[in-house]
């Protein structure tokens, strides 16, 4: 083994030093610098030199060789946006592609209410009028899930937090776990293309993915592409609803966004686009964290 590495450690240090060796010895290398002097006195050197003395301030990103972006775990990630901005939509490319757990404290809450636990049954009024959940419930059940052996490569946090004091909650496990928050991805999109957007939604009660009637149907009507099941319009999806949850939204949640700026975590990215474009800009932003 000793022998091994200490083989490898001056065949790793070849490259940095290779371009020093050459130019020691005086050969080819030096010519190179030369050629270009030569190149740039043909025409103006003043205006040659002058671009090339400024120092890029945001050097090109490499992409990584990896591209599923695996190299970049452990990736904790949030994702915020209104009801309706698509934040199901991309979790799932998100969480296909990192290969991380999706944390969804809605789709938790609807497991428990289909599934008539105490949980669902304390829960569901609040779904149905649309209100948070009160934080003494959610905060815990969070904690719990990140504790989880598979939640050690990241998270993708959607729906999650949802006010300053779930925020607060969150950073402190981050601390207590020794994790951190790598990204917020915010998805905007306005409140009048939401209302639009909402009454053409369909879910699957089985695995949650979420259709539109319009942008993204499934391949047969009324039914779940993955396991057939009948799709159906989510309670708080009506009408009368989704502006409640817009305000809630609004008063609660939105204050995230002047939390997590400052911190430098925030990126934001244009919903109104389709799910793939959306997907792209998230993928862009993650890969230069
Ligand atoms: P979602 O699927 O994220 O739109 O959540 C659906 C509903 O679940 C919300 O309207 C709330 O009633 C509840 N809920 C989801 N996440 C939270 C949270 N972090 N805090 C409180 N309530 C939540
Ligand atoms: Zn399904």
């Amino acid at each position: 083994m000793a022998t091994a590495k200490a083989k490898k450690k001056p065949a790793a240090k070849k490259k940095p030093t290779a371009r020093r060796l050459l130019r020691s010895k005086g050969s080819p290398k030096p010519a190179r610098p030369a050629a270009r002097k030569v190149a740039t006195s043909k025409k103006a050197a003043a205006k040659k030199r002058a671009p090339a003395s400024i120092p890029d301030p945001k050097p090109t990103p490499r992409p990584t060789p990896d591209m599923s972006g695996r190299s970049l775990l452990p990736l904790n990630i949030l994702l915020i946006g209104p009801p309706g901005a698509g934040k199901g939509t991309q979790a799932e490319k998100i969480c296909g592609t990192f290969n991380i757990p999706h944390l969804s404290t809605g789709n938790l809450f609807r497991a428990a209410i289909a599934a008539g636990t105490p949980l669902g049954r304390q829960v569901e009024p609040l779904l149905r009028e649309g209100k948070l959940v009160p934080d003494a419930i959610t905060i815990p059940i969070v904690d719990a899930r990140l504790e989880q052996p598979d939640a050690a490569k990241g998270v993708l946090f959607d729906g999650y937090p949802r006010n300053l004091a779930q925020a607060d909650a969150l950073e402190k496990t981050f601390v207590r776990l020794g994790r951190k928050l790598n990204r917020v991805i915010l998805i905007e999109v306005p409140d009048s293309a939401i209302v639009a957007r909402m009454s053409g939604r369909r879910s699957c009660p089985t695995c949650n993915t979420v259709y539109h009637l319009v942008a993204n149907p499934p391949k047969e009507m009324g039914r779940c592409d993955k396991d057939g099941t009948e799709l159906v319009t989510r309670k708080d999806d009506v009408p009368e609803t989704v502006q409640g949850r817009l305000n809630t939204y609004a008063d609660q949640t939105a204050p995230l966004i002047a939390y997590y700026q400052p911190k430098g975590l925030l990126s934001r990215v244009d919903g109104k686009r389709t799910p793939e474009q959306v997907f792209e800009s998230i993928h862009g932003e993650l890969q230069q964290r």
